[in-house]
This record gives C-alpha cells, structure tokens and sequence, in this order.
C-alpha cells in the first residue's frame, strides 16, 4: 500500500502515503516536553461535524460559533469554501489551549485527533467512492515520536476517536472531491453556489431555518415525517444537507422535488436571463451611439477627424 511521494520543501509531512496497518511509533502525554506545542501555533481546518460538535460544546448557535471562532479559506484554489480556527488575537495559539490542556478535549475536531497523521482522500473521476489513506506529520518540537509506543493506525484512529468523525465528514469530503476531479471543464462554481455549500456545510443553524422556511417547502417535497426528524436533529440535517448540495450542485437528484414549484423556478430564471441579455444590449446600443456622436462632432468641429 505504500507508495513513494514527492518531498515538500520544509513540510513536516512525511512523503508517504500508508494504510491503516502501517505502524507508527508515537505517544502524546501531560508532563511530556513539548506539552501543548501543538496547539500554540495552529493551521486547524475544520469539518461540517467539528462545527456540530463546538457549537453545542460551547452552548452557541453556528452562526455565532463561525463569527467568533473561525476564519473562512478557499481549499487548494478550487474555489471551494473551506473554515479554520481563529487562533487567539494577535498569536497563533488556539483559544482553546489551556495550561492543563485541551479545554474541549472530548469534543476537539478532526484534526486535533488525527495528529500526528494525516489523512489523505482521493477519488478518481470515475469511481464514485474515495478512498483514504495516510500520512506522517514530523515537526522537530513533537517529541511523541521519541516515546517507544507502537501503534498500528488503525488502532490509533480507535483510540482518538476519529471513526466515528470521518464517517459523519464522508458526505462533505465526496462533495470536495467531486468539485476537484470534475477539473476545469466545469469551472470556477458562482458565488451563489459557494455561498450555498458554505451556508449548508458549516452553518447548520442557518441551513435549519433555510429548510424549514415556506419558500424550500415549496420547491421540495419532503415527507411530514422525515422533515420534522431533520429539525430535530444537526447529524441527520448536516447528512441531509450533503444530498442536498450534491443534488443543487451536481444534478445528483435524490430529494422530490415538486414539478410545478420547479417548472416556474426555471421560467422565472430564464425570463431573468432575458431580462439580463435585453439590459445588456440596450446598454452596449447605447455606448455605440455616444461613441458615434462623439465622432460627428468630431467632424464637425475639427475637420481633421480620420473617419469616412
Ligand atoms: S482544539 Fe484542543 S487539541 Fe485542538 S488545537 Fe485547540 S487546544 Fe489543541
Ligand atoms: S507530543 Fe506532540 S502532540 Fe503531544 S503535546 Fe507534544 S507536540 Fe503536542
């Protein structure tokens, strides 16, 4: 499974790509050297789940949890939006790093549980499912590595918690991966779109209120029952809104849609684009006729213009 990779100029990555058999030697303690290095100087990407996890964790809707703890990223120049933690004001330390630790520890995201491995998804264009492997992060202040502690991936994955994190992000990872491998053909997505998977993928409490307004249950018909389990529930909306996107996004239809909602959604778009392309010549007519006036003025006045 292993497989020899391109070193990165000064990243810590280890260039190898391994599966969850592969052994690495590593312990993380209190009272360990380099204790809380990690979390004072952070790049900390989160997902849709981390998010769920903070927010209810801190007792505050998503949309406050984004203003005050996160700061928005493009992923890879995609044009896929993508959130960070905001390290704490004027430093580079989480704001969640205490001296006795993680002060959200039970409920610390994704990242924070793999290091000090990385994970790595990839999907062929013409393969549906992604398929994940692994690599080691070295940083010279981690001295994890020093500790003679052998443990497969696998287990360290078990034992961080981290399988139940990447089987609730898989929806959005396959969403990022799809957007990657479909390439340039499809082009940069609009700022509609972004701000769509931005608001479905991170700010659940919005995509809650968005789901439940008039205006979506006009357009999709979703059974009684499976919309009041949505509202009752940020896992199965977050999942809920993974299909959603995919649908949006990706012409992957599997939520009803109601015909005649959907028939005047299209005729009313259209009549916008024609609405857009009529403006658009009257604007350019316009221009020309200025264009030409100032050039019969042009002949008029100084005799000397160049035009038949
Ligand atoms: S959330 Fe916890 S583990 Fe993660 S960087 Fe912050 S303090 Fe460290
Ligand atoms: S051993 Fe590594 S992961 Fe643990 S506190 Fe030190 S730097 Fe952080």
């Amino acid at each position: 499974m292993s497989k020899p990779e391109v070193a990165i100029p000064g990243s810590p990555v280890v260039p190898k790509m391994v599966g969850p058999e592969h052994v690495i030697q590593f312990s993380c303690h209190k009272g360990i050297g380099c204790w809380n290095a990690c979390c004072s100087n952070i790049d900390i990407s989160l997902t849709p789940y981390d998010i769920i996890r903070m927010k209810k964790r801190l007792g505050i809707s998503s949309t406050e949890f984004l203003r005050e703890y996160t700061v928005p990223h493009e992923m890879e120049k995609d044009g896929i939006a993508g959130v960070k933690f905001r390290p704490v004001d004027n430093g580079t330390a989480c704001r969640f790093m205490k001296a006795e630790g993680c002060s959200v520890y039970e409920d610390r995201p994704t990242a924070c549980r793999y290091y000090p491995v990385a994970l790595l998804s990839m999907r062929k264009q013409d393969e549906y499912t992604d398929t994940e492997s692994y690599a080691l992060v070295k940083e010279d202040h981690c001295k994890g590595h020093e500790v003679a502690r052998r443990v497969t991936i696998a287990d360290y994955r078990k034992e961080q918690g981290v399988e139940e994190y990447d089987e609730l992000a898989r929806g959005w990872r396959q969403l990022i991966l799809k957007k990657k491998s479909a390439g340039p053909a499809i082009g940069a997505p609009s700022l509609k779109s972004r701000q769509l998977f931005f608001m479905a993928c991170y700010d659940i409490d919005t995509f809650h209120d968005f789901v439940e307004s008039e205006a979506f249950g006009k357009l999709f018909k979703l059974p009684a029952e499976e919309k009041a389990m949505l509202m009752a529930d940020d896992v199965e909306l977050m999942q809920f809104a993974f299909r959603f996107l995919k649908q949006v996004l990706f012409g992957e239809n599997t939520i009803a849609l109601d015909e005649a909602a959907a028939k005047e959604r299209v005729e009313k778009w259209r009549a916008r684009q024609m609405q857009i392309e009529r403006e658009a010549a009257e604007r350019l007519a316009k221009l020309e006729e200025g264009m030409y006036e100032d050039t019969d003025e042009c002949v008029e006045n100084e005799g000397s213009c160049s035009r038949d």
